[in-house]
This record gives structure tokens, sequence and C-alpha cells, in this order.
């Protein structure tokens, strides 16, 4: 059995801190706990991992409490709530399991706090479906990568290594003449899209308000329709022609899209101009959809929700059924319109993401890093999924989930721990 108190180098660990999920990183334990990636991180993995070990304890009120204590005050606060919120949810799927128990117990509603972006996505799946692939499909087959208002990176920092210059594929393709296009947006970095032998992508800017515009221009193109104007949005109507062309002739074209960062109004209908794009696509050729997501843990809290209650995140218990509004039932909602009464929040990832501000009685179950402009009502520190306990995680593709795993030892709690605790003394 591994003594996890002993240093160790750890080969082929899965990396939870963004959603692609690698799982090539080399990790040095030290005999602390503390962690360092050696090989395959990205920076980010590297400060996440590399963040010392901290065993902070409970606070009740910014007082040092033990956890059967801050235990009590919590199921405490939950009992008197009529309609208690649990969001954040950034946690592995026995986390969030242990969060749809408590939230069926105690009538609350459910939400991620990355539930913005991705309701984007939720709308178009419910309203007319749509074709996607998983990131083996894109390492794989991609000919042609269209990458809509983003840079990938920023959010997905290993993407282009590992997904498109990857340098061996099942088939015999030759992934270095891969093409690649950013459509939309401004001033993004579009350095990563550079092939390895130098080959520049291809770059067709616009203001992010003229995304839609521009998507339905180009899904009008590869309809075969005519259009006048001579630019969309900026974009010469023959460069969006071409790319229409392009699209048509590929043996494999992906489309990719972070939701999150389509912020415009109705963004979820660029999304589904996109998405039957590829629909009319597939009448010809080989394209799909790639709705690229994940980070803290965003596909683990909506499957774990959609296989137990049938919804996504933004479900209510308070009726003793499972009631799903993509609208009212947002955090922010919620919050402002004082419909929620008591705030749980769970941040086990990343310290940064702090519970939003409120008056309400709150209860944080965060990294222990965490660092918070107004001190909770309870302050429960757990355990990090894929560092201080073992766990699982749904990849941004969403089908492929992978176990992340304990590498060191800890003291700190699992969120499941915590919150089956405070269900039982409910
Ligand atoms: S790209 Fe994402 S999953 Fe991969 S090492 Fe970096 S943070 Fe981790």
């Amino acid at each position: 059995m591994e003594n996890f108190a002993q240093a160790a180098t750890l080969e082929s660990v899965t990396c939870p801190f963004c959603g692609l999920l690698c799982d090539d990183l080399t990790v040095q334990r030290d005999a602390a706990g503390k962690l360092d990636v050696t090989r395959n991180g990205c920076q980010k993995s590297i400060t996440f991992f590399g963040r010392a070990p901290n065993q902070a304890a409970p606070r009740i009120a910014g007082k040092n409490a033990t956890l059967a204590e801050a235990v009590a005050k919590a199921a405490e606060l939950l009992g008197r709530s009529k309609s208690p919120l649990i969001a954040g949810l950034g946690t592995e799927v026995q986390g969030m399991r242990a969060v749809m128990s408590l939230a069926d117990k105690a009538g609350a509603t459910i939400d991620h706090m990355n539930s913005n972006g991705f309701m984007r996505n939720i709308q178009v799946i419910q309203n007319s479906g749509w074709q996607t692939c998983t990131l083996t499909e894109v390492r794989n087959r991609v000919d042609l990568l269209v990458v809509l208002g983003t840079d990938i990176v920023s959010l997905f920092p290993r993407f282009f290594e590992r997904e498109i210059w990857n340098k061996e594929s099942m088939f015999g393709q030759d992934t270095s003449k891969r093409e690649v296009v950013y459509l939309g947006g401004r001033n993004i970095d579009t350095s990563a899209g550079v092939a390895p032998d130098g080959r520049k992508p291809d770059v067709l800017p616009c203001d992010p308000e003229c995304i839609p515009d521009v998507l339905a221009a180009l899904r009008a193109l590869i309809n075969g329709k005519k259009l006048h104007a001579a630019d969309v949005g900026g974009i010469a109507m023959t460069d969006l022609q071409n790319l229409a062309d392009r699209l048509k002739a590929a043996k494999y074209s992906v489309l990719t899209w972070a939701a999150g960062t389509l912020n415009f109004p109705h963004a979820e209908l660029a999304v589904q101009n996109l998405t039957e794009m590829i629909k009319t696509l597939n009448l010809t050729t080989r394209a799909s959809g790639l709705p690229l997501g994940g980070n803290e843990g965003e596909m683990n809290a909506n499957q774990v929700s959609a296989w137990i209650s049938g919804y996504p995140v933004r479900t209510s218990y308070a009726s003793q059924h499972p009631e799903y509004d993509p609208y009212h039932f947002s955090t922010d909602k919620l919050l402002a319109s004082g419909e929620a009464d008591t705030l749980f929040w769970v941040s086990s990832f990343n310290p940064d993401r702090t519970p939003p501000a409120t008056n309400l009685p709150t209860v944080v179950f965060g990294h222990a890093d965490m660092k918070l402009e107004n001190e909770p009502d309870v302050f429960i520190p757990v355990g990090t999924p894929g560092m201080d306990h073992n766990g699982v995680y749904f990849r941004s593709d969403n089908v492929v989930s992978l176990p992340i795993d304990r590498l060191r030892q800890s003291a700190l709690p699992s969120l499941n721990t915590v919150l089956t605790a405070i269900e039982q003394a409910l």
C-alpha cells in the first residue's frame, strides 16, 4: 500500500484543474506533502498542484472550531432555512452526489458557479440537439479546426499541444498539416494555433457582439444562399465564402467554442446557429461541434444532477420533487430577489472562486487557501479531489470520466464526508 507521507515520483497523474483532464503529468512529492509538477504541466497545473499543504481548521464566525462543531452549526443553519441555495459546486462526482442528497433532504436549490456560460449550451441541447465529438476524435481525425471567439488556451492551456499538434494519431494523419481558423473576437492571442512548420492560422476578427451576425451569414453561405452585403461585422463576405467552401471540402472539420466567453445577449442563439450549421455540413461530409468547458467540476455537477434528477443544475427540491428553471434558479437571481435565505458555497479546487457578496447566513466548503472578504458564519476547509483524496471527474467532452487520485497525506475531509455528516445531523 502506498505511503502518502513519503517522498515519491508520481507518474501518469491526472490533472483536475481544467476540463482537458490531462493524464500524463509527472509530479514530485516531498515528505511534507508538497507537490511539484516536473513533466507535462502547464503554468495553471504547476500553480494549483504547487500550493503548499494547508491543514487549516474549520471556523465558526471567524473562530477556530472542531469539524464536529462546524458540522453541527452548518446543520443548524440549514435546518432553520426555508429556502437554501447550494451553489458553487466546485467538486468531483462523489462530492456532487452528496450535494444532491443534501439538497433533496433540505429542500434546497442547486446551481454551479459557471452556469451562466454553461446554460447557453444546455438551452441548445434541450431545444434542438447537436452533433458533438470527444477530444479523442479531435486528436485523431480533425483536418480543419474553427475556433469561435476565444484563444482556447487561456482556459485550457494544453489544448493545441495535446489535441491539434499531437505528433501521433490513430489513423496515420499528418497532424502538422492541420488547418486552424480563428473566427470572431478581437485581440485574440492566436500563437498557439501556429503549426509546427510555422504556418500561421487564418484569423477573421470581429467584435464579439457581431458573432451572431457572422454565424448567421456563414450558415446561409453553407446552405448555398447568396448574400449581397460586402461584409458582415467587418469580415469580408469573400472571406466568409472561402471559409464556407473550406468547411464543405474538409473531411473532418471541428467547430469549437467556450460558452462562458460568449458574453453577449442571447448567445445561446449563436451557439444554435453554429450547431445547426454542423448538421447541414454532415449532409455531405463530416463535421462536429466541440463545446469546451468542464472547469471547476462543471460537467460533474451537470452529469450527476442529470442522472439523479433528470435535469441539469438550477434545479430546486423545495417542492419535494426536482423542479428545473434555468432562469429563476440562477445564483445571481436567487440572491438578488431575496428568494434564497441561506447560502452553502462549494469550491474545493480553486481558492479564488469565493462566494458572491451576500448578507445571508453563509457556509463555505472551500479550498484551505481561500481568502474571504467577509467571514462566513461557518468555513469548513475541504480536501482538493485529485490531491488530498480520490475522486472521479468528467472531462470537457462530457462523455469521458477519469479517476483523479489522492497524491499525499492530508487531514482535510472530503466534501462528501462533510456533507454526509451535515445531512445526518439534520
Ligand atoms: S491543460 Fe488543464 S488539465 Fe492539462 S495540465 Fe493544464 S490545467 Fe491541467
